[in-house]
């Protein structure tokens, strides 16, 4: 088998912002959220499989636009979450309901529960907010544990593309990480590590700003996890910021990422989930560094800031539909 990830989104939450009149803001180009497609083909070339990493807003329309799975080849055949945040999961509704009635309209019957993978703190959260859609069109399978940030879980098994291995590593994302009630802490977030015999892609999404374990392990349980993110040849950040937050935050900020790349060693370095903005506005300090900046003006002051940290490999912000084949 053949197969090759395809970003159907790139963004963080708030996407174009209504009020702003920022040079992010005032690009027409299209936006959505983070999220990725694992497209696998068979021997002769035909999709065989279609793995959906994240729907959040506007993932739908990416979808629809991609050649591969344009008019009637729209399929779908797995989904992982990184979490529950709704800029993962938004678009859940509209793309399953979508797809499911022109499955019908194609065949005649609606199609099987798609299998859906979370953590399990994740389940308890999609339970209260997506009930209608697990009900109608998905089939839940999740993690038995609550394990912290920076703990390799087991590797979930997808039969039809046996070649490549997917393992879920916690992270830590705050906001997201409580029962919903938020009356305990529940550990809902993970990224996953792509694997197949040659090439490795890490989707390091959501992540915040307490993630101390990458610069500093601490535990067994920490190194390996970080042996399990390293040497990716693609790796895909969460970069929301460009200077750290001294508060506890959901995200990471550029200069966060300059501390723990060293020990990830990444070939290739994605930044995404950018946002251009303080997201909540800054209270700790007059700097902005990266308020309104697009996608090209990260690339450009990443790539100078890289090297000037003597690191190797490369940086920059990717665009929906680049694509990265294993
Ligand atoms: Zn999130
Ligand atoms: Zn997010």
């Amino acid at each position: 088998m053949k197969h090759k990830l395809i970003l159907n989104g790139v963004d963080a939450p708030l996407l174009r912002q209504f009020g702003c009149d920022c040079a992010r803001c005032a690009q027409v180009t299209k936006q959505a959220n983070l999220s990725a497609s694992l497209l696998s083909f068979d021997e002769g070339n035909e999709l065989a499989h279609h793995t959906l990493f994240d729907a959040g807003e506007g993932v739908a329309d990416s979808l629809v636009d991609h050649p591969e799975l344009r008019g009637n080849n729209g399929r779908l055949d797995q989904i992982f979450l990184t979490h529950w945040h709704r800029d993962h999961t938004a678009g859940l509704n509209r793309l399953l309901g979508g797809w499911a009635l022109n499955i019908k309209r194609r065949t005649g019957s609606f199609p099987p529960k798609l299998p859906l993978w979370c953590r399990q703190g994740t389940a308890a959260w999609m339970h209260r907010y997506y009930d209608f859609e697990l009900d109608k069109f998905i089939e839940m399978s999740m993690s038995d544990e609550n394990a912290p940030p920076g703990t390799v879980l087991e590797a979930v098994p997808v039969a039809s593309i046996a070649d490549i291995t997917i393992t879920p590593v916690t992270l830590s994302h705050w906001t997201a990480d409580f029962t919903p009630g938020r009356e305990a802490v529940a550990y809902c977030c993970c990224g996953y590590v792509l694997e197949s015999a040659g090439t490795k892609m890490v989707l390091m999404w959501d992540l915040d700003n307490q993630n101390d374990w990458l610069t500093r392990p601490q535990t067994a349980a920490h190194e390996a996890a970080i042996e399990k993110l390293a040497d990716a040849d693609h790796l895909f950040v969460d970069c929301s910021f460009w200077h750290p937050f001294t508060k506890p935050i959901s995200h990471a900020s550029f200069l966060e990422l300059l501390e723990f790349a060293p020990r990830l060693r990444p070939k290739e370095t994605l930044l995404v989930h950018l946002s251009g903005h303080p997201d909540g506005w800054r209270d700790d300090g007059p700097d902005q560094g990266g308020y309104g900046w697009t996608n090209e003006q990260w690339t450009e002051n990443a790539q100078e800031a890289w090297a000037k940290a003597g690191l190797g490999g490369t940086v920059r912000a990717p665009s929906i539909g680049d694509t990265f084949w294993f």
